[in-house]
């Protein structure tokens, strides 16, 4: 067995949790900056993980020094900070890399110059109602308003439905870097894990998501009823942005699906993704498993990629009471070829990520008719 580098990861939140159940099965040493009880760290009995905070330029200094190789659960890190301790550890991917994609504008502009298809753009220089009046006139209402930064599950994102809605937009979001972004009338939103290699950039099958409130909620893999054209067609677009950035690990790609069949990217993140979540259990290698392999330049055979079985991801949302989320998990346990996955991250707010369920079947009909009954009781229309 090949004698692994030691891995630093910043951020030890579900998505830490599942690349370090795919670290501990290659015997990879993987320290974790987070949290004292972080969910990443509860599965890790060694002593080289780091209290503290991945946004904290001492406590990743402190990391770095205790690892070959970094890399990010998140994309809301201290780039600095990354940049600073570049030249001692690899930061897999590249600083520079997360620096553009964690500001959303900066990351249009970016792949905009690699002429990447996106909604068209504008951005807000003072964040005032007559520049977004103005605004409005040239992309046209609906428009939606995000944040540049430290969005996630559309927290930075405010639907201005007319010229009406601008007040209450700019209130909900005046104190953040603002840009705005034309309407896209999609009929599916479609997703692609990319894994960038030292040579290669290899993808998963294109998968759909639904997203309520913004939050993601359902994953279809493969998407149903798009030809083989439109998957190989959203495939590329997600290998071709992911090119247009240094470094090496998995990107997640969020696309919208037009009427037309056209495609439009919505964004990227530099790292391991909800919509990939379904690959633990449809395919021989994980997102996770595929992560690891690609920073640490591990063979990934690109078929190890291909989805073995239809599989269906619902993500376990904090619901009204404290326990709501743990009651579907418990009801999926009785639920055949569905695999139940909590998080173990504590308190359950609203709309907070605290697990989720993957079925898979021989069909995706057959996966439909598994996952129904748990996304109705999810959805308060059966007890
Ligand atoms: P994430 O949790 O995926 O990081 P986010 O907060 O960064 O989310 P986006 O991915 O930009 O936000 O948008 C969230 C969702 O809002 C999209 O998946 C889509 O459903 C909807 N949305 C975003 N932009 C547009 C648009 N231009 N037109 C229509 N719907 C949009
Ligand atoms: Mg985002
Ligand atoms: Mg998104």
């Amino acid at each position: 067995m090949f004698n692994s580098p030691v891995v630093g990861l910043l951020g030890g939140g579900q998505l830490g949790r599942m690349l370090m159940e795919s670290a501990n099965r290659l015997n990879i040493q993987m320290n974790v900056l987070d949290s004292e009880n972080a969910p990443a760290k509860q599965i890790s009995g060694h002593d080289g993980h780091v209290t503290g905070s991945f946004k904290d330029r001492a406590s990743l200094r402190e990391l770095a020094a205790t690892c070959d190789v970094l890399t990010a659960e998140i994309e809301h890190v201290d780039t600095y900070a990354l940049e600073e301790v570049a030249p001692r550890v690899k930061v897999e991917p590249s600083w520079r890399s997360i620096r553009i994609i964690q500001d959303k504008f900066m990351q249009k502009e970016h792949l905009a110059k690699f002429k990447i298809p996106q909604a068209e753009y504008r951005e807000l220089e003072y964040n005032s109602r007559d520049e977004l009046a103005k605004i409005g006139e040239e992309l046209g209402y609906p428009l939606m308003l995000k944040s540049k930064t430290l969005a996630y599950d559309g927290r930075g994102n405010f639907k201005v439905k007319s010229k009406a809605d601008i007040p209450v937009a700019l209130e909900a979001l005046e104190d953040r870097p603002l840009y705005a972004e034309k309407w896209a009338y999609f009929k599916m939103e479609l997703a692609v894990i990319v894994v960038k290699t030292k040579d290669d950039v290899l993808s998963f099958p294109t998968v759909e998501t639904v997203q309520e409130d913004s939050i993601c909620k359902l994953v279809y893999a493969p998407a149903r009823n798009i030809s083989s054209s439109i998957d190989n067609k959203a495939q590329e677009l997600a290998r071709n942005a992911v090119a247009a950035f240094e470094g090496k690990g998995v990107f997640g790609v969020e696309m919208f699906l037009l009427e037309d069949d056209s495609l439009l990217l919505c964004e990227l993140a530099s790292r391991i993704h909800n919509s990939g979540h379904y690959t633990i259990e449809a395919c021989s290698l994980s997102q996770f498993d595929a992560h690891l392999r690609a920073i640490l330049d591990l063979p990934i055979p690109p078929s190890s990629l291909n989805i073995r079985e239809p599989a269906i991801m619902l993500n376990i949302l904090g619901g009204s009471n404290p326990d709501s989320h743990l009651k579907v998990a418990d009801r999926a346990l009785s639920v055949p070829n569905a695999t139940v996955h909590l998080y173990s991250k504590g308190d359950a707010r609203p709309g907070r990520k605290m697990g989720h369920i993957t079925v898979t079947a021989p069909t995706m009909h057959e996966a439909e008719a598994t996952m129904q009954p748990l996304i109705d009781f999810m959805d308060g229309k059966t007890q």
